[in-house]
């Protein structure tokens, strides 16, 4: 198959609005059932062409960020058709959360998985027959199991949502060999519309889905993946913990996920960081299935703020109030960045992202992928592709410019805005250094002096005058670049050297002891011939930024944390997360509005009819509290190093 672009109906939206006030065409059948089951006034860009491809049965491939909306775009066609759906979906935490937050909008799903014994497969295969909901998530592996095959046929199943949809690539983050199998489906179910969902935007993938599943003329669907609300960093690794920590205290009692390559860093630093007074745990794929589920549950019920992990964590994550992902170690690949910090400010509402890059990750990752690709664990294209992937990777995190129209640039779309308002660049968080090239020709000159055969750690400690065992060795205290950097600190010239690598001016070899080197450019920049730029991160800002600032105006911030306690009350008596109850996004417009009927609180955005019905008194109750007794001094602010 051909390019995909020329294939269906291709609908691109560069910079499209969140949502549009017709609601994008969408029929008054479709938007009377989204205002009744989630309370929503408008469809968001794509959706009412998504919605319509379900309605019409015609196979579609919808790619939207995380948090784009994708889930309201199969959950709305069998509501408003009377159908019963399945939805495949590949995890089961996942598959819970979704079913659970469908259940409190008083919309009927159930889910069928492997945590599930006999008994409780036949109640729900019994309520599936006789109830018929709306939708039916199911693992890949289960869908093509002859029970289940069979009881679909009965129902008369015939449209298919696949969740996740880039699992069934190479290309993706997250391959699984299971939604290999899915390419049946078409040939299984005679006339079945398929309708794939993924947020891993590249064209490689894209295409891999088409073909994969043999979608017909399908109505390819892609939205914007620049995230507006999300504010990316990018800050040179030095003390990793302390800087982590930083980040963290700028977003006390907030949602915050912090990343890790291994699962022993994840142990070390939830360690570090629960010592210091945060509320932290670790999540990894070693732990057993209870103490995860245990952080999961701990997590979505408030009573955790961070959670440190290996990429193990997140797919199960719905909590859509995260308002913090750090990247301790440099991900593999920009799809992995952009899952990763996708899973920030799904309400909307700003995050902060912020990656703690050192080449060191890089080059750990890059030995990896060689020893699984000798050790046959993968095999030789998936390494390859691998690599390719790493190296896109390692250019984000290096590149001099804005960070929005970087990611943009790598998922094939052009960035509008010069100033996105929302990047440590555009921020104007970093600055060059004035005297660039001459401290480039002093580190370079000390690789040429101890002859192009040590590593970093040692080259540091030649140009910083360190009396350590081994410069004794060599004698390379006598050296003319000896101390030629002893007013710097050890960390910042580490860093030099790295930039001056990334920047492809100095050469560092692979294998077991990498050594630096020379390359033409290091010599053009000896002789004078070249300048160079080196960069270094300012002191990190604590204040928030514009877009931060924005989202909450006119907000009562005392009344914002009441709300929130209510909801962890209403969520705990029901056992259900509290992004199920409501999101961070709707309190804030409760706080914002302060509804005195059930009618003003009915207008309030995501307050269906279930919800009104369920708790709307309580949530009255609390503000006309409020109301009675405001508190003494102007509210707080949250984040008291905010303010001069
Ligand atoms: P995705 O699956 O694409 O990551 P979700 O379907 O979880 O995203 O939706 C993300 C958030 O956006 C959820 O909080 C959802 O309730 C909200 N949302 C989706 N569609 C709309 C809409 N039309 N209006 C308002 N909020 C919406
Ligand atoms: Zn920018």
């Amino acid at each position: 198959m051909g390019n995909i672009r020329e294939e269906g109906a291709h609908v691109r939206l560069n910079s499209a609005p969140p949502s549009r006030p017709d609601g994008g065409g969408a029929s008054a059948e479709v938007l009377a059932t989204v205002r009744r089951f989630w309370g929503f006034e408008t469809l968001r860009a794509l959706q009412a062409e998504a919605i319509r491809a379900g309605l019409d049965r015609r196979d579609s491939l919808v790619v939207m960020p995380t948090g784009g909306g994708k889930s309201l775009c199969y959950q709305v066609p069998p509501a408003v058709a009377g159908r019963t759906d399945i939805v495949i979906s590949p995890l089961i935490a996942l598959m819970k959360d979704q079913v659970d937050a469908l259940r409190a909008c008083g919309y009927p799903a159930v889910a069928l998985h492997s945590g599930m014994d006999l008994a409780e497969v036949r109640r729900i295969e019994n309520e599936i027959a006789t109830r018929r909901p709306h939708l039916i998530f199911v693992a890949p592996e289960r869908m093509l199991t002859a029970r289940f095959l069979e009881l679909a046929a009965r129902i008369g199943a015939a449209s298919f949502a696949i969740d996740e949809a880039h699992c069934i690539s190479q290309w993706g983050h997250d391959f699984r060999p299971e939604y290999r199998q899915l390419a049946e489906l078409k040939s299984r179910f005679e006339g079945a519309s398929l309708h794939a969902y993924t947020a891993t935007a590249t064209e490689r993938v894209r295409r891999d889905i088409v073909d994969q599943l043999k979608l017909a003329d399908p109505a390819v669907l892609v939205g914007s993946f620049d995230r507006p609300n999300l504010v990316y960093r990018v800050i040179p690794k030095m003390s990793v913990n302390s800087q982590v920590e930083g980040v963290l205290r700028r977003h006390r009692g907030e949602a915050a996920i912090v990343y890790c390559i291994s699962r022993r860093d994840t142990e070390q630093m939830a360690g570090y960081l629960a010592g210091v007074g945060l509320r932290a745990a670790h999540y990894h794929a070693g732990m057993d299935a209870n103490d995860r589920r245990r952080t999961q549950d701990r997590f979505a019920a408030e009573e955790i703020d961070v959670v440190v992990a290996t990429v193990a964590f997140g797919m199960g994550i719905d909590r859509s109030d995260i308002r913090c992902v750090i990247h301790a170690a440099m991900p593999k690949s920009i799809e992995h960045y952009q899952q990763e910090t996708g899973r920030a400010g799904r309400d909307g509402l700003p995050a902060e992202c912020v990656l703690f890059y050192s080449a060191a990750d890089a080059m750990r990752w890059q030995s990896l992928l060689e020893r699984s690709a000798a050790e046959a664990e993968v095999a030789a294209d998936v390494a390859d592709s691998g690599k390719l992937l790493l190296e896109e990777m390692r250019r984000y995190a290096t590149v001099v410019g804005c960070r929005h129209a970087a990611l943009s640039a790598y998922f094939g779309e052009k960035y509008a805005d010069s100033n996105c308002g929302a990047c440590d660049q555009c921020l104007g968080e970093t600055e060059g250094i004035d005297d660039a090239t001459v401290l480039a020709q002093k580190v370079l000159s000390c690789v040429a002096r101890v002859e192009q055969r040590f590593g970093v750690e040692h080259v540091v400690d030649v140009l910083i005058g360190s009396d350590s065992e081994r410069v004794r060795r060599w004698r390379h205290e006598q050296l003319s670049t000896y101390g030629l950097l002893k007013n710097l600190p050890r960390k910042q010239v580490t860093n030099l050297i790295y930039q001056l690598v990334d920047a492809a001016l100095l050469e560092r070899t692979g294998g077991e002891r990498p050594v630096l080197r020379l390359n033409e450019e290091s010599w053009q920049v000896m002789r004078g011939n070249r300048q160079v730029k080196l960069l270094r991160t300012k002191r990190p800002k604590t204040a928030r930024t514009q877009i931060e600032e924005t989202s909450w105006r006119d907000v009562d911030e005392t009344l914002f944390e009441s709300l929130r306690e209510l909801r962890r009350a209403i969520a705990a008596e029901r056992g259900v997360p509290a992004y199920v109850i409501l999101h961070d996004s709707n309190l804030r417009d409760l706080a914002r509005a302060r509804p005195a009927t059930l009618e003003a609180l009915g207008a309030i955005r995501g307050m269906g009819e279930k919800k009104l019905a369920d708790f709307g008194v309580r949530l009255l109750e609390r503000i006309a509290d409020y109301e009675r007794n405001p508190p003494p001094a102007p509210s707080p602010a949250r984040n008291p190093s905010a303010k001069p």
